[in-house]
């Protein structure tokens, strides 16, 4: 059985801990190498892989001293030219295997032009593409190709459980709030991830179920939703909603 840990890094990033039953692991989007060889050692783990979703440093920085200790490491990412380190290039719709389980690769533009996110049956390493609550920020993409990715993570079942890679939780609850006030999942949601916070427990992993609930990123279709962002008006497109809410947040 594959089980999925958190090991913190920086200020809010998590680099996620796949591993196995016999003391093999990977891990996703290694920013900083000491954290991961500090819960390697601790937990007698060997690392077999890393799964990149993205080119930020804070999501790579670490992969150099990580090799260094594992010449041998599997590195998988995006089949582009900013990723030389990477010896399994994928495209949308790859499939590979491991430690007996089925991983798809989405390309998700948006973030970066070429963002990719890992699925597993019940579980997506979504990087900075989907976050609890919120989305990454339009550094290369266009709102629409955004859009399109976030819609295609939201078609996932219910039950997939959102590996992101910050916890920025609490302030994007603050900016649904400023969205959907009158939403009551999304209320419920803020004192749940705010005593959770309390106690320096991560809000991760979420689920698609719940995003679709609470995140305004996956509800632009919504009338509440299209009226928060033009007064009122609700025959604006998904897109164009989409777009207002990237905007809106930017500044917020
Ligand atoms: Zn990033
Ligand atoms: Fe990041």
């Amino acid at each position: 059985m594959l089980s999925v840990t958190s090991i913190p890094a920086f200020n809010d990033n998590y680099i996620w801990l796949l591993k196995n039953d016999d003391n093999h692991c990977v891990v996703v989007d290694p920013g900083d190498a000491t954290p991961v060889l500090e819960a390697l050692n601790n937990e007698g783990l060997e690392l077999d892989g890393i799964l990149v979703t993205h080119h930020h440093n804070d999501h790579i920085g670490g992969i150099r001293t990580l090799l260094e200790h594992f010449p041998a490491l599997s590195i998988y990412g995006p089949a582009t030219d900013r990723f030389p380190m990477v010896n399994h290039p994928l495209k949308h719709g790859q499939s590979f295997t491991l430690f007996n389980t089925d991983f798809t690769v989405f390309h998700v533009p948006g973030h970066t032009l070429d963002h990719i996110a890992y699925y597993a049956e019940g579980m997506l390493f979504c990087g900075d593409t989907l976050f609890s609550a919120g989305c990454g920020r339009l550094f290369e993409g266009l709102p629409k190709q955004m859009h399109q990715s976030l819609t295609h993570l939201a078609s996932l079942p219910d039950d997939t459980l959102v590996f992101c890679a910050h916890e920025y939780t609490l302030s994007n609850l603050k900016f649904a709030l400023a969205v959907e006030p009158n939403n009551t999942a999304l209320n419920e949601y803020v004192v749940e991830a705010k005593a959770l916070r309390e106690k320096n427990i991560p809000t991760l992993p979420s689920s698609i179920g719940k995003e679709k609930c609470i995140n305004p990123f996956l509800r632009a279709h919504i009338d509440s939703v299209k009226a928060a962002v033009s007064q009122g008006a609700t025959d604006s497109t998904d897109t164009e909603t989409f777009a207002a809410l990237r905007r809106w947040k930017d500044e917020f």
